[in-house]
């Protein structure tokens, strides 16, 4: 027999697993609304043209496969620090931020847990309820403490701010709050700025480390500025952030593992010496991060001409998505008027967050072969106008 007989099966991932079911359906009307990537009207995954136009570059200049250092490509650092603060923005002039390129936005959470984990001992990491699962993975097992606070109403479809702040009062000083940097993953819900203003300055209060995850800057708005409004609000008010970004879904890098941790720290010297803590702990979990994407998200962010021409193709993705997610609430509305469908345009992003029980979800999968997670989110980048119909009857009947 193996030794590894009493190795039990793991579970599948309540994400990644309901691809790997799409792909088993022969279901011809089968419909993936689970991961969150973007697809484009007819339903085919999407290679920017920008990142064509980089790569052609890149390949051009027939570079080497060379490791990189373990922060990452200097050009990719910056450019990502710039996107993140806005360019020249002081706390870059003044060099208190560290950067770390990573394994795309996991990644960056990852190292960012490692770090928690090894030099804010005994600090319980605060997340949204709900959020992406993989946040519990990855403080877990990482060793860290998590706790939820309390984030989503049900009753309103909205932001249970009086929830959110009660939790977050609470929560012993040196905690760290993790926080979505805009376009909030399941729910599509954001706090307005005036909330992030009162959130950042509980914060401040209690002795909190906001950790933004932004993976969806880009997403929310269409505009990379207005998404980075929190995360630079929390920066201007004089507080500590711990930032990991990724460029899976805006620049559409997905498998290419695009991210970064980023640091805002109060002086030059703490930003030098997290920096080479970074390193440490990436050294051991990594090495140093992939080339390819890296060279990439630096051409494109750095040529002025392909920053300028990712803005647009990020606006018509963002459109794209708002348009169908307009079709589908039309179309709910017209088959299921004694409901109130509005949430569907009022949350913002890839997601919308349905309110599904299990068993509905169950039924919209099983019935109808429409593929999404149990928590009710459907991934709005997966849906196409010519789909809608079918998918608001399959919501109708799953809701009876
Ligand atoms: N954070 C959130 C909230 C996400 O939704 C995702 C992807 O779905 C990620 C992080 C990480 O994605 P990646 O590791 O591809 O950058």
């Amino acid at each position: 027999a193996s030794r590894f007989a009493d190795v039990a099966q793991a579970p599948p991932d309540p994400i990644l697993g309901v691809s790997e079911a799409f792909r088993a359906s022969t279901n011809p009307n089968k419909l993936n609304l689970g991961v969150g990537a973007y697809r484009d009207e007819d339903l085919k995954p999407v290679v920017l043209n920008v990142v064509k136009k980089a790569e052609g570059n890149i390949f051009s200049r027939n570079e080497n496969k060379e490791y990189l250092s373990i922060e990452g490509l200097e050009g990719f650092r910056r450019a990502t620090v710039d996107l993140l603060l806005g360019q020249g923005h002081p706390a870059i002039q003044e060099g208190r931020v560290a950067a770390i390129q990573s394994l795309s936005g996991t990644g960056s959470l990852r190292v960012g847990a490692a770090f928690i984990a090894r030099f804010l001992k005994g600090a319980t990491v605060y997340i949204s309820n709900p959020t992406w699962g993989n946040h519990r993975n990855i403080f877990g097992d990482e060793g860290v403490e998590w706790k939820h606070y309390r984030y989503f109403d049900a009753a309103t479809v909205g932001l249970d701010f009086k929830g959110l702040t009660e939790d977050l009062t609470a929560a012993p000083p040196g905690s760290v709050v993790l926080l979505h940097g805009c376009a909030h993953n399941p729910t599509g819900v954001d706090p307005t700025p005036e909330q992030w203003a009162a959130i950042a300055d509980l914060c401040k209060e209690r002795n909190l480390l906001p950790f933004f995850d932004v993976a969806y800057q880009g997403f929310a708005t269409g505009d990379l500025d207005k998404d980075a409004f929190a995360p630079r609000l929390f920066v201007e008010r004089g507080l500590e952030i711990l930032v990991s970004q990724s460029y899976s879904k805006n620049l559409g890098l997905y498998g290419e593992r695009v991210g970064a941790l980023v640091m805002v720290v109060q002086d030059k010297e703490s930003a030098t010496r997290c920096l080479s803590q970074l390193k440490r702990l990436a050294r051991a979990l990594y090495s140093n991060p992939p080339t390819h994407g890296a060279k990439i998200a630096a051409e494109v962010v750095n040529n002025k001409e392909l920053f300028d021409e990712w803005k647009v193709e990020m606006r018509g993705m963002a459109g794209r998505i708002e348009r169908v997610r307009g079709e589908l609430q039309a179309a709910l509305e017209a088959k299921c008027p004694q409901k109130d469908w509005s949430f569907i345009t009022r949350q913002i992003g890839m997601f919308s967050f349905t309110g599904l029980s299990p068993a509905q979800v169950d039924n919209m999968t099983n019935k109808h072969a429409v593929y999404m997670t149990r928590d009710g989110r459907i991934s709005l980048a997966g849906l196409n106008s010519a789909k809608v119909e079918y998918l608001a009857d399959a919501i109708v009947d799953s809701v009876r």
